[in-house]
């Protein structure tokens, strides 16, 4: 059987495999004012839910609650601004809650050219597709890590992607040509996140800088910057504390980065996605040990639920007040620049110039010089 956690607090049993559409139509639901989730796993209509699984109907979506802008069955509810929306009203919320973020920070203008970096998941696709429906100039950049079948699938949804917008997406095709993240991070001793992360800020600045772009756009949300928050202050990590913003400006051969989505969380987006029928890679990356992190978001998840709003709160409230922090934070990061590649760096050589050092110690068979392969 399979277990249909129903948000009306009933749970029951069908008999499976069945689709998603079938369960839905079974239990007298309509597709388009529910979430279908199993596990971390959003379920569009098409998929198949088999024996034994459990699926969970999102209780963001009610049918029961009218839009607080026009009054129709709203399709979802937003606890933290005491608000439910009909899917019309819903879009307008969300665009609403990006350009109000790109403007607070002036993040960039319909005269930029604007990098976006998509991994394939739901918040840098999400992003990607915004921001082009708000006419921006935005194209993508994607960094293969040769993480198996996750990276192929990632880069098809990326794709996939490019092709809807006619957009062009460049792709760095890291994995495959130079060493898969997994056994780099081996040699390197250190976390496939750790090294992904080098990998990435690596590229994300070295194609905007190459390429002509003013601006890099990553998909981070309310949530992740939350938790990070928490996280910083959990270790009274000052000046981590004080560099926490939805911007960080161009310095030192480093160009502006900007989070666009800073005031939606991934509920939201994740909604966001769905309702548009945005397709996005659902597997978790198989490297994910930061566990930290999503401890973090359970915690703040806890608390939300019984005080819908803080983090919201937390976060934005943090945004005023974060002159406090960088008062008090004297660590100002003497930047150079690297010997070997002339990017930026706080040593000699850069992080990402001693992986490829050890690679290449290593691996002195493998000699194909790093490239870009675009797509139009
Ligand atoms: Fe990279 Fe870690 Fe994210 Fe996987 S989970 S994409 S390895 S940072
Ligand atoms: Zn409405
Ligand atoms: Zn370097």
């Amino acid at each position: 059987m399979i277990r249909v956690n129903h948000y009306n607090g009933k749970t029951v049993e069908i008999e499976g495999p069945k689709r998603v559409r079938e369960i839905l139509k079974q239990l007298g639901v309509l597709e388009n004012t529910v979430l279908v989730a199993r596990g971390d796993e959003l379920l569009t209509p098409d998929r198949t839910v088999q024996e034994g699984e459990e699926i969970e109907l999102i209780p963001v979506i009610s049918g029961g609650m009218k839009c607080k802008v026009c009054g129709q069955t709203a399709v979802i509810s937003l606890p933290r601004h005491n608000s439910a929306f009909c899917r019309d009203h819903f879009f307008e919320f969300f665009y609403h809650q990006v350009k109000r973020g790109i403007n607070q920070f002036r993040m960039f203008t319909h005269r930029d050219r604007i990098l976006v970096c998509v991994s394939g998941g739901k918040d840098s696709l999400t992003l990607w597709y915004v921001l082009s429906q708000m006419g921006y100039n935005a194209d993508g950049l994607y960094i293969d890590l040769g993480i198996g079948d996750y990276s192929e699938a990632s880069l098809e949804m990326t794709e996939k992607m490019a092709e809807t917008l006619n957009r062009r997406l460049i792709v760095i095709p890291f994995g495959s040509q130079k060493m898969p993240i997994a056994p780099l991070a081996k040699r390197a001793r250190r976390t496939a996140c750790s090294v992904c992360g080098t990998v990435k800020r690596y590229y994300f600045n070295r194609v905007a800088l190459e390429e002509g772009y003013d601006v890099v756009a990553t998909g981070h949300n309310l949530d992740d910057e939350v938790a990070r928050l928490l996280g910083n202050i959990l270790r009274w990590n000052i000046p981590f504390v004080a560099k926490q913003s939805p911007v960080l400006e161009e310095e030192n051969g480093l160009r502006r980065k900007v989070k666009p989505m800073f005031r939606l969380t991934e509920q939201e987006i994740a909604a966001f996605a769905f309702l548009n029928r945005i397709q996005y890679i659902r597997q978790e990356c198989p490297m994910s040990r930061d566990s930290t992190s999503l401890l973090y978001k359970r915690a703040l998840n806890l608390i939300e639920e019984e005080s819908p709003g803080t983090k919201h709160f937390f976060y934005l409230e943090f945004l005023k007040k974060s002159h406090i922090f960088k008062a008090l934070s004297s660590d100002e990061e003497p930047r150079g620049t690297c010997t070997v590649c002339g990017g930026p760096s706080l040593t000699e050589v850069c992080s990402f110039c001693r992986l490829l050092r050890r690679i290449e110690k290593e691996e002195q068979s493998m000699k194909q010089p790093l490239g870009a392969e675009t797509t139009e």
